[in-house]
Formats: structure tokens, sequence, C-alpha cells
């Protein structure tokens, strides 16, 4: 099976699945417990800490680990929510992950005001800009670092700049782009969010990255009394593994944009009517949506899983769970388009001719969608 759904999770790399089972095995112990067996997973941890930390340039005391990005994020905006005043506000993008939008809404209900999108898939800069003139009080902002159904870069690093000189609070959902693309600047942030299962760790294990202490998880005093809660030590040290592994590879992955790139190209020659999204803006490089000219991708779906190739129809977030995704609708695309979008996401073990083969997939699905319409017409005739 060609795997090509990378932005809803990945394969645990080979030496995650052994790193894990390991520590499993080995170091159980609870890391807070007075014996030295706890005493050494606790150094462990804090090792891992201190190695994520000095990757991204913050300081070791600012990474929590959670159980992944959703975690995170809704902990973020609790805590902003939890010490902004009355009538501040949350002022995010709308192409947010659910984990930010929802929760945004939950602690600030009718204070959340929104970033717009372009066609293009970019927030739309300026009026940010007018936006953070005109709101005099922000709680905090919030903006993800590239797009989990388009895979459309943000300026991230343009509106962490602007915040930072007006005193706002920023948030960066960074979960597309931690494994894919170079850390470097994310520190700029005031806090920023990362998930294991997207970078070949396992799932469940996740950071929060925040020089603010901000307890979220009461009941305990790990995580330096922000989480309470047995930390999942086997995933954390997955998550290093994978962390280390990937970037290792960092400065070459984005060259395997050309392979995403020829795959379009080819998709293009056989559905000239086909739109892909966010096409003139930069994208993560392992990242192609696109809406067909005809037919319910979930039909693409199935005849694709039968020639051998998992592709999505959107979010994992929403498609499992038959919610269409708003992002489609706010780049400008109709409601019926949104029941033809297809997401493919490569990541490390997808190769040049995994592409190539999926375009020749795809051709041949249409074929024989295009049988079965006409098959059916005549039948009904
Ligand atoms: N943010 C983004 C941008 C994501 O793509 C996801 C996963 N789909 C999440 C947050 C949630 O991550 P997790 O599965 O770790 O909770």
């Amino acid at each position: 099976m060609a795997y090509f759904d990378n932005n809803a999770t990945t394969r645990p790399f080979p030496s995650v699945q052994s790193a894990y089972a390991e520590a499993l095995r080995e170091s159980w112990s609870n890391p807070s417990a007075p014996s030295r067996s706890s005493a050494r997973v606790r150094a462990k941890l804090n090792s891992v800490r201190e190695d994520l930390a000095s990757s991204l340039g913050v300081s070791s005391d600012a990474i929590t680990f959670t159980s992944g990005a959703t975690e995170a994020n809704n902990s973020i905006i609790a805590h902003a929510a939890y010490l902004a005043e009355p009538d501040s506000l949350a002022l995010i993008s709308s192409i947010e992950h659910p984990s930010v939008t929802e929760s945004a809404r939950h602690w600030f209900s009718d204070r959340v005001r929104t970033i717009p999108t372009e066609p293009s898939g970019l927030i739309d800069l300026d009026r940010f800009s007018d936006l953070l003139d005109q709101l005099p009080n922000l709680a905090i902002v919030c903006l993800m670092a590239a797009n989990n159904e388009t895979g459309v870069l943000q300026p991230w690093l343009e509106v962490a700049e602007l915040c930072r000189k007006r005193g706002v609070r920023f948030h960066c959902d960074a979960t597309q782009w931690v494994g894919k693309l170079p850390l470097s600047d994310l520190a700029v942030c005031s806090s920023l969010t990362a998930s294991a299962h997207k970078f070949g760790g396992s799932k469940g294990v996740g950071f929060l990255a925040s020089e603010e202490p901000h307890p979220f998880v009461f009941g305990g005093r790990q995580e330096n009394g922000r989480r309470g809660g047995t930390e999942n030590y086997p995933g954390i040290e997955a998550m290093s593994v994978a962390w280390h592994w990937v970037n290792d590879r960092l400065p070459e992955l984005p060259q395997r944009s050309s392979w995403r790139d020829s795959f379009e190209e080819t998709m293009l020659e056989n559905f000239p009517d086909m739109r892909i999204l966010g096409f003139d803006s930069s994208r993560l490089w392992n990242t192609s949506t696109f809406v067909m000219p005809e037919f319910e991708n979930l039909r693409y779906v199935g005849k694709l899983d039968k020639l051998g190739f998992e592709v999505s129809t959107g979010s994992a977030c929403s498609s499992g769970l038959s919610q269409h995704s708003s992002i489609p609708l706010v780049m400008g695309f109709s409601e019926a388009e949104t029941k033809r979008l297809i997401r493919v996401s490569s990541y490390v073990d997808q190769t040049e001719e995994d592409w190539q083969a999926l375009a020749s997939a795809f051709e041949q699905a249409g074929e024989e969608l295009g049988r079965e319409a006409s098959d059916s017409s005549i039948i009904s005739l």
C-alpha cells in the first residue's frame, strides 16, 4: 500500500518503534518516584526536554510535554482566557485547526475575531495589520505555521514580529511545520505546539513551548507544576528519536517538492479542469490538495484504495466524522466543490516513483468512474 495521508499521521520510523519498545521495557518507572530507577527516567526525560529546547532556541523550562497538539492548543487558549480582562479578544485566522477554533470559541465566546484568508490560502496580512491597530485589547493572536489541509505556508514570522512590537501574545500551531521545515525563528512566537505523530513519532505525545508559566492540568506537580499526570516517557523518548532522525534530514526534504510538482503536472494533463488549492502559494513540499472535476471524493478514495493508494478527503479531524472543512470555503470554493476535494500528503517513505504511480492510479480511477457513470446512464435509459 502506498500511503499518501501523512498530514493525518505518519508511520513511526523503525528506529522510533524500537526506542519506544525499549523504553517500555527498561524505563517504565514513574519519573516522579524517589527510587534510583525513577531518577534515571527523570534524568532522561529532562535531557529530552533540554535537547528539544536547544533545537528550538527556548529555555528548557519552556517545554511542557503534552498528549499532542490538541491538548497544547487548548491549554494555551484556556490560559490566555484565564489571564484576560473581561472585554479582551482572541484574534485567530480563519484556517486554524479545530483545536484552536473551538477552544477559542469556548473560552472567548463572542469575543473571537477572525483574520480573513485570501483565495491563495494565505491569510490577508494587510487586513491582519489593520485589525492589530483597530482591536485594542487582544488577549491572544493565533496563526498556524503550515495548513494541514492545503499545505499553504503562512506568514507567521511577520505576524509574530507585528505582535511582538505591540506586546501581544502570539501563538503558533506549528504541528504541520515541525518535521518538514527548518525550526529556525520559531522561538519568536510567544508559544508554539507540535505533535510527534506528524513527524515519525508515536501518537499521544507532543509539546507546548512557552516561556510563560501556565498550569493547565491540575492534580500533580509534574512538568514544573504545569501539567499534572505521570509523563509518557516511552512516547517522549520515541519523539526525541524521531526529532533527531528527521532534523538531520531537513535540509534535503524540501527538495522533494519537485516530485509533488511533477505529480500535479501529470494530474493537470489528465484532468485539465482539476483545481489545486494554494497552487500559486508556497506550500509544504509534501502536500497537494485539489478539487476533482467530477465524482465525489469518497468514490476516488475507494477506487484508489483498491489500487493500493491511501489518500484523504481532507483533514482527518473532519473527514472521518463526515464534517466538511470550512477551509476550502474560506478560500472561495463552493460547498459542491468541497465534496470533490482530495488531499494527498507524502513524508519520508514515499518516493518519486510512488508519486508518479499515484498519478497513474488517479487516471485509472477516473476512467473506471467515467465508465461506471456511462454504464449506469445506459441502464437507466
Ligand atoms: N493542529 C494541526 C495543524 C494539525 O494538523 C493537527 C492534527 N491533525 C492538530 C493540531 C492536532 O494534533 P494531535 O493529533 O496531536 O492532537
